[in-house]
């Protein structure tokens, strides 16, 4: 019989349990239960109406501006808690505290971007949308589009990586459009969104079905969704598929955001040589984007293109650092990367793992490291680079561009030259991001152009901008975060534009004495 605390969920405004026994949540470090989730039982139907008529309605009456200061107010809850958070995530993720930081930090940040933002919106209840348009000779009869905050609610349905994060970067922008929110963490770690959730809830500082949170199993929550709701999803491309296809979607039309998976890619460019300012940064990023989170980031680089010139120069540089990443338990000051978040996420990024080898070389070997103060029982795993090295070869390896490995894994791959660079680069299919690395302005440049149509971001790391980047994984919420084709076609921040998908789009054709009121 278990033991442990059975958190909570907060629908229909007001706090209820799960009524079946409970998914218990593990430390993937010391294997501990922590706390149980349950949505058995639970009122559906009514909290999302609640959600939908109370807490839509008392959004919308307030203006951009009131809503903007409202997460103001969140925000300082949130960072008055900051030190529970880290506890969680320490305990719940295996996550060192850099890399809890990326989360938390993370989701404050773009929290507290948003809320500046409603200042700037004003104190209007709509947006306009362009400019009036004429529809004939007679200059007085115009169309003039507006955006209007959809009638309905957002349903979250997230991954176990960004509990925090993954939160408020699609919070905050639908609270801020005035359109009410109820988030489905991931189970594995959904400890720290309800606890955010209960943090902002127990402040009183949002209407009353203004955010509300469901733990456990999502059975049913799709089946709640109305023409005027929005769904926005992100996790594995199997679980997309299945909302794509539900009713609420397919005969309601929902609209759907979703982002999936993705195979991220970093590209040396030709005429760099071993040994550069371009090579060592590429090689740096590279370590970093492997070992961070351990390599569960949406955006971390899977695949790193060099010229086969400098294929076995790169296999060292970036094996040199990974060897000096410490492994195990975050709790111990000297380790610097963590564990995977569960036993089911090893055992995959094992599977994974013996997949790509069949295909490629192994340049350094994460089951090398030693790890501190864990044990093999743990969720711990070193970083591992895979290669494929002469550049035919990479043509005929497909594994490489197919497969996203979700931990600390990345191939190092051999390109002859620019055009076959991009071909390779291409055949992930469409991802979140790539980043290049170079000193020669006019061919980032161009290599950039070519790239943007097949993902959400290109990152482009010359020496000049070397201590200021953000980070080839970093999602800035000024910056777009989605990307076409395998990576779900999704479209999340990118400043005032992630407001679009909680705002309906119409074309209003009056005189422009009635179009002059709108902005009144
Ligand atoms: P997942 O297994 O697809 O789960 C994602 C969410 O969907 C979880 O909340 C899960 O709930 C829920 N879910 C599962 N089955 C469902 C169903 N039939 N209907 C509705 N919801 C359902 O993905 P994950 O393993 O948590 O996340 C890892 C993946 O997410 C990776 O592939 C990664 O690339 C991707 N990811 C993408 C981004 C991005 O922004 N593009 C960011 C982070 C992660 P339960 O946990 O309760 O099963």
């Amino acid at each position: 019989m278990s033991t442990t605390e059975l958190l909570p969920n907060f629908l229909g405004g007001k706090w209820q349990s799960g009524s079946g026994a409970g998914t218990p949540l593990f430390d993937p470090v010391t294997g501990a239960e922590l706390v149980r989730v349950d949505a058995t039982g639970l009122d559906l139907a009514g909290g999302f109406a609640f959600a939908r008529e109370q807490g839509g309605a008392a959004l919308r009456a307030l203006t951009y501006k009131q809503r903007g200061a409202l997460l103001g107010e969140v925000l300082k809850v949130l960072q008055a808690q900051r030190d529970a958070y880290y506890d969680i995530a320490t305990a719940n993720s295996g996550t060192v505290k850099n890399d809890s930081a990326v989360d938390i930090d993370g989701g404050l940040f773009t929290l507290g971007v948003y809320a500046r933002m409603g200042e700037t919106l004003g104190d209007k209840h709509y947006l306009p949308d362009g400019e009036a348009a004429r529809l004939g000779k007679d200059p007085l009869f115009q169309s003039q589009h507006i955006l209007t905050p959809t009638r309905g609610v957002a349903l979250f349905i997230n991954a176990f990586n960004f509990p925090a994060w993954g939160l408020w970067e699609k919070a905050a922008p639908a609270l801020l459009s005035g359109v009410p929110v109820i988030i489905k963490p991931a189970t594995a770690t959904a400890w720290l969104t309800q606890r955010m959730v209960r943090d902002v809830v127990d402040a009183g500082i949002l209407p009353a079905g203004a955010l509300s949170v469901v733990c456990g199993s999502s059975a049913g929550l799709l089946d709640q969704l109305q023409p005027f709701d929005v769904v926005s999803f992100t996790g594995s491309a199997d679980t997309a598929a299945v909302i794509r296809s539900h009713p609420a979607v397919t005969q309601r039309s929902v609209r759907v955001n979703i982002e999936a998976d993705s195979v991220n890619s970093a590209l040396l460019l030709p005429g760099e040589a071993a040994g550069s300012e371009s090579f060592d940064l590429l090689a740096k990023e590279v370590a970093r984007e492997m070992t961070v989170k351990s390599g569960q980031k949406c955006t971390a680089i899977r695949r790193v293109f060099v010229p086969e010139g400098v294929y076995a120069a790169a296999a060292q540089a970036i094996s040199a650092r990974l060897a000096k990443t410490t492994v195990g338990n975050p709790r111990n000051d000297a380790v610097r990367m963590g564990a995977l978040v569960s036993r089911t996420q090893l055992n995959a990024v094992r599977e994974g793992l013996d997949y790509l080898k069949a295909q490629t070389e192994v340049l350094h070997d994460g089951a090398t490291h030693a790890l501190v103060d864990a044990d093999a029982a743990s969720c711990c795993l070193g970083p591992t680079l895979l290669g494929t090295r002469n550049a035919a070869g990479s043509d005929a390896s497909d594994r490489v561009h197919d497969t996203e490995v979700f931990g600390p894994v990345a191939t190092l791959v051999a390109y002859r030259d620019l055009g076959h660079a991009l071909q390779l680069v291409r055949r992930g299919q469409g991802s979140l991001v790539c980043s290049l690395y170079g000193s020669d302005a006019q061919a980032l440049a161009k290599a950039a152009t070519e790239l943007a149509d097949s993902h959400g971001r290109v990152h482009i790391i010359s020496p000049d901008v070397a201590a200021l980047h953000t980070g080839h994984g970093n999602v800035m919420p000024q910056s777009l975060h989605g990307g076409p084709g395998r990576a779900g076609g999704g479209e999340e921040l990118g400043g005032a534009r992630a407001l679009n998908f909680y705002h309906r789009r119409a074309a209003i054709q009056a005189s422009t004495t009635v179009l002059a009121q709108l902005g009144a």
